[in-house]
């Protein structure tokens, strides 16, 4: 049967205006991706970055540094969006109080939730609540005992008061799960019950064809097998023999002192110096300045690890939806 000439343009102008609205549909997602235009996200976003700014291994004349006590305070299974049936260990009487304040520790808990999409973060089945005080470390992520696909999130509710810094911190802890979870690497039970032991994670990374980061042999094409083939093959050789620094050694500072070095004279290659600590520091810290900045317009290389993310669609969407997110839940605190 042939179509009549109206029907054919019909066609045509509905088509035209399918693929039209494709493109700006494609154009608008784009220009919010790179601009973010919504105000209070914007501020919200440089505050962000700023908090996180600081060099955490210039020790400068620090020469007494202990690292201060961390405590467990309650362990929550995760079901969904949701925590339940906390477990409590035997704290110091300073911190019962802290132990008790359930209302807290949903707060922190909800910190997550609001920031990461549901289908990003279901590998993520335990939450604990931890505490060395003020500022220190701020959360944690970690592989479970019994399962290393499942996951763990670790908060400090002592840090909550400074929101921002812990925003930065959630983001670049999430960054571990989204590069280390087990359709990235091959969970490792052996390694998780063994964790010192030097020797097995030596023959573990010999019989890596691809990245061994440590938790576990990377996938071939796994963002952070990719990352490390661009980005570290040259420079791999000598920051390992720095990172050895720190095995065994009674002081500290030296390992601190040649990171810091290391770092100081590669500033254009890494967004900041605790990017230097390990390749997969540096692709979570690379992650979160991904998250919070705008895309980067030149071609450093610190600036290349930022543009790099950009290569997945996926993670392109997770971006806009995270600070879609935060917009929401920033704009709910105000
Ligand atoms: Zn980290």
């Amino acid at each position: 049967m042939k179509k009549s000439p109206t029907i054919i343009i019909v066609l045509l102008t509905v088509g035209l205006f399918i693929l039209l609205g494709i493109l700006l549909g494609r154009y608008t997602l784009s220009r919010w991706v790179t601009d973010t235009p919504n105000a209070t996200c914007a501020v919200t976003m440089t505050e962000i970055i700023e908090s996180a700014q600081g060099n955490v291994y210039d020790m400068g004349d620090v020469s007494d540094y202990v690292e201060p006590q961390s405590y467990d305070l309650a362990t929550y299974a995760v079901l969904g969006d949701k925590i339940a049936n906390p477990t409590f260990e035997s704290v110091p009487n300073d911190l019962k109080e802290e132990q008790k304040d359930l209302a807290l520790q949903n707060e922190a808990w909800k910190l997550f939730t609001d920031l990461i999409p549901s289908q990003n973060r279901q590998m993520v089945t335990q939450y604990n609540v931890f505490t060395d005080g003020y500022s220190n470390t701020l959360a944690a992520v970690d592989q479970t005992e019994d399962d290393p696909s499942q996951w763990v999130l670790e908060i400090d509710v002592a840090d909550l008061q400074d929101k921002d810094s812990l925003v930065f911190t959630i983001i670049h802890e999430y960054a571990h799960v989204l590069t280390l979870n087990a359709s990235q690497v091959t969970p490792d039970q052996e390694i998780v019950d063994n964790p010192d032991v030097s020797s097995l994670q030596e023959s573990k990374a010999a019989a890596c064809p691809n990245y061994f980061t440590g938790t576990g042999c990377s996938y071939e094409d796994s963002y952070i097998d990719d990352f490390y083939n661009r980005f570290w093959v040259g420079v791999n050789d000598e920051w390992e023999k720095i990172d050895a620094l720190q095995y065994g050694a009674e002081d500290l500072t030296i390992y601190y002192d040649a990171l810091y070095n290391f770092y100081k004279t590669r500033q254009d290659q890494f967004v900041d110096d605790y990017a230097a600590t390990h390749p997969t520091e540096d692709i979570a810290e690379s992650f979160a300045y991904f998250v919070f900045n705008p895309k980067p317009a030149g071609n450093s290389i610190k600036e290349q690890k930022v543009a790099f993310f950009y290569e997945y669609p996926e993670l392109v969407e997770l971006r806009a939806n995270i600070l879609d997110n935060l917009c929401t839940s920033s704009s709910q605190r105000q």
